[in-house]
């Protein structure tokens, strides 16, 4: 957990809150394989690895978008690389 550091971790749901609310599992990191993942809120959603600091896919946020799609984007295109 070296890395921890490197991360606004106030910013990321937890994995098993993303399932809660999403209804939707997070794979694990495809690079570490860690299960340890999260989902980042800020205004560019995407699935962040806490443990080896991996980013996931994610949409810029286009007019009509709102951050719920993003989020659900970036958990679809995470879990399709895991
Ligand atoms: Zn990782």
């Amino acid at each position: 957990m070296s890395n921890w550091s490197r991360f606004d971790d106030r910013n990321v749901m937890r994995a098993e809150e993303v399932e809660h609310r999403f209804g939707k599992k997070l794979g694990r990191c495809p690079f570490c394989k860690s299960a340890n993942v999260g989902l980042y809120l800020g205004p560019a959603p995407h699935i962040t690895c806490l443990a080896c600091g991996a980013d996931g896919p994610l949409r810029h946020r286009r007019s009509g978008d709102d951050i719920v799609a993003c989020q659900f984007y970036a958990i679809e295109k995470w879990n399709q690389a895991a």
